[in-house]
Order: structure tokens, then C-alpha cells, then sequence
């Protein structure tokens, strides 16, 4: 499972020092500025962290709208300076089935029951199997296709990582993956920053092509699934701005436990590919937290170095990056996990 982990990511300098104002309000581009809607039950922490924004600087940016910060108003307008990208949405459809209610579709598709009825013109909760019901989801027009195995795959109408001030990659013909891959790096992205608002700042390796398929010299990368992330150093060892050898000296063990549970948290991961010696700085991180062992066991493949299970799993080269592959996308029927 060789996965060379700095391929293609060259650092650009300039590019960069716009990034590392970070957290500031000097990154207020107009470029991401952004009008939230308040829906139902949202919450300004979760409001905060689609966007990578703290809860204070959201408070500052619409004092008025904020003033009762438990209870917004459904519908304010909130003014937003992103730190993630806002992606375009397109309609996707759900097909009832027997014993279906709308309550429960809502939750099952992660949206409001009024947006739901909005959209579909549903007055009240009557809907019948067989029916389709008009939902959004983050994305371009055409939705992509994750095809085969991550080794042997190719990637069908893959799309581009879109830049974000939060983070940073190197070359673009190299970061496209699924509309899912792309979400949840986007919102993963999102809590990270919210968390590290002064960084440090998210390194993004390679991802796929465009249409995926061999890229050498990763083994696997070919169906849009697969993600390279720098580990976080610890702020002595700042600024770090590409993908850099990482050791049990420099690694900030807190903040990448905080990156990886982050991902680990969507329920979409399949693996992680990390060195068996980095593994062991978070393994005892962890352990010195007092995380459930069990926990620890689900999590990792250390103390063993080969075979047995844990999501987190060593294979050589990976002292500078995280390799995170992501599950099928649902309804990817020619998708191989
Ligand atoms: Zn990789």
C-alpha cells in the first residue's frame, strides 16, 4: 500500500502567507463573505463550524441577530466571512418506500422537515411509496461516481477541492474525489478550523485525478476516495506549509487526535494509513486521557505493527501524511470498498 506521500505538493510562498493570517479578521475577503439563513433548531456552534469561523467572530460580524445567542431567530440573515469554501447544491431525489414518513426522511437525509415540505410542496405529512422526494446536496450539476477499487478504479465526473483560506494544497490537477469525498473534507475542514482558528494551517496532499485511475506513484488514489492530510506539528516546529517527515519529537499529538477524530466522527472512514511509530504517540496520548481501551482497540492497529483490525493501520511512507480512504459513497453501485 505504498502511498509517497509529498508527491506533487510543492508549497508556494506566497500563495501561503495570505493563508497564515489566519483566525484574523484581515482574511475578511469579500470573495467569502456569505449570507447564512438560520433553519430551524441551528445552533450558532454548528453554524460556526460550516463555515470555520468561531462562535465570537459571528457574534462581532451581526451583533443584532446574536444578541440571544440560544435562541436565533428562524430565517435572520447572518453575514459569514467563510473560512471553507460554499459549494453550489443540486437536487437529488429520495423514493419512498413502505412505512416511510416524512419525519423520518428528514432525518435519515440530514435536512429540515419544512425545507422538505418547501421544496416538494408538501402540505402537511401526506406522501406515498413510490413518491420522490426533492432534497439538496452539496455539489456541482453532475453528480460523480467513485467506479471499483481504490487500486484499481477509475472516477467519474470527479470534482475539484476548492481553495479555502483554511488550507492549503499544492497542485490542482491532483486533489479531485467524490462530491462526498470533497464534503466531508469540507466540513471536516470546517470543525478544524473552528477549533484552530490561528492554525496551524491544514496541509492537503494528493487526492485523485480527474478521472481517476493510476497515479503513480500511489498504489491506490484512483477512485476519488482517498485523501493525503499532514500531520500537525507542535507550534515550536511552526510554520509548516507542505507535507513534512513527522516524528514522535514534533508532532502536536492533541491537535492531530483532534484532526483524525474529526474525520473518525462522519462514520465514513474505511482507513487510516499511518506509521506504526506515530501511531503509538496518539495510542498513549489516548491511553493518558483515559479513552476506553476498547475504544483504543477499535481505533488502532498498535501495538501490532501487521494484520488485526483497528481503522488506523501502518503502512510504510506514511511519516508525513495521514492517508484517510473514505467508505463507498451510498448509491454508488459500481463502488468496491
Ligand atoms: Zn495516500
Amino acid at each position: 500500500m505504498v502511498c509517497a506521500g509529498g508527491a506533487g505538493l510543492v508549497a508556494n510562498g506566497s500563495e501561503l502567507s495570505g493563508q497564515r493570517v489566519a483566525g484574523s479578521d484581515r482574511d475578511r475577503s469579500s470573495e467569502h463573505r456569505f449570507s447564512h439563513i438560520v433553519a430551524k433548531g441551528e445552533t450558532l456552534e454548528e453554524i460556526a463550524a460550516r463555515y470555520g469561523v468561531t462562535i465570537k467572530q459571528l457574534k462581532r460580524w451581526n451583533p443584532k441577530q446574536t444578541k440571544d445567542a440560544l435562541h436565533l431567530s428562524i430565517g435572520a440573515k447572518l453575514k459569514v466571512y467563510s473560512r471553507v469554501p460554499v459549494r453550489s447544491k443540486r437536487r437529488s431525489f429520495y423514493v419512498v418506500k413502505e412505512g416511510d414518513n416524512l419525519r423520518r426522511i428528514a432525518r435519515k437525509l440530514k435536512v429540515d422537515i419544512d425545507t422538505l415540505r418547501g421544496i416538494n410542496r408538501i402540505k402537511g405529512d401526506l406522501i406515498h411509496p413510490g413518491d420522490k422526494i426533492a432534497y439538496l446536496v452539496p455539489g456541482p450539476e453532475k453528480a460523480s461516481e467513485s467506479v471499483g477499487r481504490a487500486f484499481g478504479g477509475k472516477l467519474v465526473n470527479g470534482e475539484k477541492l476548492p481553495k479555502g483560506p483554511g488550507y492549503t494544497y499544492g497542485r490542482r490537477s491532483n486533489v479531485y474525489g467524490t462530491n462526498e469525498t470533497i464534503t466531508l473534507l469540507i466540513e471536516c475542514f470546517g470543525k478544524i478550523i473552528q477549533k484552530y482558528p490561528k492554525g496551524p494551517i491544514i496541509v492537503v496532499g494528493n487526492l485523485s485525478q480527474k478521472k481517476g485511475g493510476g497515479f503513480g506513484p500511489h498504489a491506490s488514489h484512483q477512485s476519488g476516495r482517498d485523501v493525503d492530510i499532514g500531520y500537525f506539528h507542535k507550534e515550536s516546529f511552526q510554520p509548516v506549509v507542505s507535507l513534512v517527515k513527522t516524528t514522535a519529537k514534533n508532532i502536536d499529538a492533541r491537535k492531530t487526535w483532534f484532526l483524525i477524530q474529526t474525520f473518525l466522527d462522519t462514520r465514513k472512514v474505511k482507513y487510516m494509513f499511518m506509521n506504526h511509530e506515530l501511531q503509538k504517540v496518539l495510542y498513549e496520548h489516548l491511553k493518558k486521557r483515559r479513552f476506553k481501551q476498547s475504544y483504543i482497540d477499535r481505533i488502532f492497529q498498535y501495538p501490532r505493527k501487521s494484520g488485526g483490525g483497528g481503522i488506523i493501520q501502518h503502512s510504510d511512507g506514511h511519516d508525513d501524511h495521514i492517508h484517510i480512504r473514505f467508505v463507498c459513497p451510498k448509491g454508488d453501485k459500481r463502488c468496491e470498498d
